[in-house]
């Protein structure tokens, strides 16, 4: 790019005025094609992530990011709806989320993501399933959408790939943690999958990415803002992440529990979690009349089986053998891969269950291969822990407290880990809700 036009853009951010438009398009436009100097679009980034922007900005960058690669679009007919999760452990929902939708009568084409620092990703744990794949075109969301209703979809260098070498850099150059380059990143992806509604879970905790309620609320207001200028009715659940979502972490394992819920089981912390989420994009585009009416509608298809033959279908559409397909809801643990070693971890004492130590609980799942430490590294999708008493739950001593799936015998030091990663306390308590507020 142009030094003049270069350095423009890096006084205005510093000046906190606009960026020109046409520049933003045409720097964006140079990092898709590879045209621009990697130096000039690492200094950007660092004044960028060191001054912000403006709003206009944001918006224009967001803009130019979804248009520099295929946009969805749909016929008329049902409403076109996904949901983006800031992240958390265990957080499984768009595996259930995504079928039970579709069996409510909306269009769900999901674009997620693989793991990601501590946290899982829905990718990986989908393709923990044999001949699960998750690398459809553009067009094939679109056929498989208008097939069965929905499907999960890895994002690829076809959507937004102006986002993929931006976010590479932004993380060799530790520039991700900037709200406005997050809330363009995302939107941009979601806005070409051609939303009507966007529901977003954004999560704070000490096993969240944002750690306070502030600065979860800050990005959630950034992107809904930006979601709602780009003509997508968005909304945000801020939601808390301390304990472990559900009874089940770990790729494979989340297939078995999500199985569960959408056999009318499971663990109520996750049942909780879809229904509250499909409720509200239910609610927001138009197909249901209240958030609440819209939560009874995903609550009856978990229970009554549309949603588990919506996710029959979207499993057999990409790329399961119908047979396998049919195993994997009946008995999943005879398809799914399993870890050669289980160990049981025990209460040491009566009382309470106070607290899990989440984010450690869930770096050492990552480096025991449930989640990547390097890009390049291959997932054991078998590894994780099965929860058998929760927080706020009373346990005797002794009592079982959960198993872990491990592929080698465990350490010294981790077997010390897991057997103080969690608290009891004497005296009863209430758990906080999941949901902390709603930014609309
Ligand atoms: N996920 C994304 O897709 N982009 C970000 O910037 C952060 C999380």
């Amino acid at each position: 790019m142009e030094t003049v036009e270069f350095e423009s853009m890096l006084n205005a951010i510093i000046n906190g005025e606009n960026q020109s438009k046409d520049i933003i398009f045409d720097f964006v436009e140079g990092i898709t094609t590879d045209s621009i100097d990697e130096g000039q679009i690492i200094k950007w980034l660092k004044t960028m992530h060191k001054f912000g922007c403006t709003n206009e900005d944001v918006v224009n960058l967001t803009t130019a990011m979804r248009t520099s690669g295929a946009t969805l679009e749909w016929s008329d007919g049902k409403p076109v709806v996904d949901k983006h999760s800031t992240g958390g452990v265990g957080d499984k929902m768009s595996i259930m989320l995504a079928p039970a939708l579709a069996a409510c009568g909306v269009r769900v084409p999901m674009l997620a993501g693989r793991s990601l620092g501590h946290t899982g990703g829905t990718i990986d744990k989908l393709e923990s399933i044999p001949h699960f794949s998750c690398n459809q075109s553009p067009e094939d969301m679109i056929r498989i959408v208008d097939e069965v209703g929905c499907c999960i979809v890895a994002q690829n260098p076809s959507i937004a790939p102006a986002d993929g070498r931006l976010y590479a850099l932004r993380d060799v150059t530790h520039t991700i943690d900037n709200i406005q380059l997050i809330t363009a990143s995302i939107l941009s992806k979601k806005s070409a999958e051609g939303l009507d509604a966007l529901v977003l879970d954004v999560k704070y905790g000490s096993a969240a990415f944002m750690k306070t309620v502030d600065d979860a609320v800050a990005l959630a207001r950034s992107m809904v803002a930006v979601g709602n200028g780009s003509g997508i009715k968005t909304i945000a659940q801020i939601t808390q992440m301390n304990a472990p979502i559900g009874s089940h972490i770990g790729n494979s394992l989340e297939i078995i529990e999500s199985i569960e819920v959408l056999h009318g089981r499971g663990h109520r912390d996750t049942i909780d979690l879809v229904v509250l989420q499909g409720g509200a994009l239910l609610h927001l585009s138009n197909i249901a009349e209240s958030q609440e009416i819209g939560e009874e509608m995903i609550r009856l298809v978990l229970k009554n089986g549309k949603a588990r033959s919506a996710f029959l279908s979207m499993c057999i559409a990409q790329g399961v053998p119908q047979n396998i397909a049919q195993l994997l809801i009946s008995d999943p643990q005879s398809v799914l891969p399993t870890s050669k070693y289980t160990t049981q971890f025990f209460a040491k004492d009566s009382g309470y269950i106070a607290l899990f130590r989440t984010l450690e609980i869930a770096e050492h799942l990552r480096r025991m291969g449930a989640g990547r430490l390097n890009l390049e590294d291959v997932i054991d999708p078998t590894i994780g822990m099965v929860i058998e008493k929760h927080i706020a739950e009373y346990v005797s001593f002794g009592d079982q407290v959960f198993t872990l799936h491990h592929s080698v015998p465990l350490t010294n030091e981790e077997h010390t880990f897991f057997s103080n990663c969690f608290e009891t306390q004497p005296e009863p308590f209430t758990n906080l809700p999941r949901l902390h507020m709603t930014i609309t």
